[in-house]
């Protein structure tokens, strides 16, 4: 009898195990069909400064915009996409649209702002990376220092002097470099002077509990101190309390990303979110100058 459940729980694993690989494979199919159709659509977030209050960037983020699914988020699509090679002209597609956005916003009197792309693994190891970038920024017009490539610290620290020659060449382009997710990665806050960076973002793994945990707390500080004594300004993302964003403010952190400003939106709410940013801000420089 066990031996009989035994071979039935082998049969049912290998159909459960066939399913699974059907379903990866029709994912798979419809993922390839989605890059000739370009069902996708980039939602922004934006980037708070926390001394003028102002927004100072806004961070692209790609939905697959799916036929029968609706708006599928990155975290269901994005590893596979990596897998298959798909990665490289959705990431092509994600850097031509960002900078094309971005410029028209500029156009339209919205401010200056930095535009940021996140960057995986098979496109950073694309040999023609940066000189698709420069096309694209000839393209459309859009000055370097308004883009922003954000790569993940376990990305740059798969492969340390590779990495650091291919960022050197970004940064000589004009472009601005942040390292996403830190603090997940085993890097040594000692490698930072190494890499040409910008920016650094603390993951959201640390903002969460920062008012709980003294060692979130401390962890936070030190990433902070510790980049600004190297010229780097700091990003805390996932931020979504006023107690986390006073706790990071208090601290000297340069800005915030998450829900407590603002989830990531579509184009024509983030188009709004600017020309309110840039209305108050105008107003504020007449406020000033008819005071003197
Ligand atoms: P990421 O680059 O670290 O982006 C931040 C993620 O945190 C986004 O999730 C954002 O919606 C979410 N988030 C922002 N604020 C908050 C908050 O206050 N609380 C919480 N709980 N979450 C917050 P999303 O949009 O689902 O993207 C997930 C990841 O997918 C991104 O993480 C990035 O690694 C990847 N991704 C997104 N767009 C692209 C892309 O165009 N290319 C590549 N290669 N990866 C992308
Ligand atoms: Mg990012
Ligand atoms: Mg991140
Ligand atoms: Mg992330």
């Amino acid at each position: 009898n066990a031996k009989r459940i035994g071979s039935n729980n082998f049969q049912f694993f290998t159909v459960d195990l066939s399913a699974k690989i059907q379903a990866r494979l029709a994912l798979q199919g419809q993922l390839r069909l989605a890059v000739e159709r370009e069902e996708f659509v980039l939602h922004y977030q934006p980037q708070v400064d926390l001394c003028s209050g102002r927004i100072v960037g806004v961070e692209a983020l790609i939905r697959w915009n799916h036929p029968e699914l609706g708006l599928v988020p990155p975290g269901q699509f994005i590893g596979l996409a990596e897998e298959t090679g798909l990665i490289v002209p959705i990431g092509a597609w994600v850097i031509r649209t960002a900078c094309a956005q971005s410029k028209a916003w500029e156009r339209q009197g919205l401010g200056s702002f930095r535009m940021a792309v996140n960057v995986s693994v098979r496109q950073f190891a694309q040999p023609d990376l940066v000189e698709y970038i420069a096309a694209v920024l000839a393209e459309t017009g859009l000055e370097p220092q308004s883009l922003e490539i954000e790569l993940t610290e376990s990305l740059v620290m798969n492969d340390v002097d590779r990495s650091i020659d291919i960022l050197q060449r970004l940064k000589a382009i004009g472009l601005q470099m942040s390292i996403d997710d830190f603090g997940t990665g085993y890097s040594s806050l000692a490698y930072l002077k190494r890499f040409p960076i910008d920016l650094l973002k603390i993951d959201q793994a640390f903002v969460r509990d920062i008012e709980t945990s003294s060692d979130d707390a401390a962890i936070v500080k030190t990433i902070i101190s510790m980049a600004h004594s190297l010229g780097i300004r700091v990003i805390a993302e996932g931020v979504e309390t006023e107690a986390q964003c006073n706790f990071l403010r208090l601290n000297m952190c340069d800005e915030i990303q998450g829900y407590f400003f603002s989830r990531p939106v579509d184009a024509a709410r983030i188009g709004e979110l600017l020309a309110q940013d840039q209305r108050l801000a105008d107003h504020l420089l007449r406020f000033k100058r008819t005071k003197r």
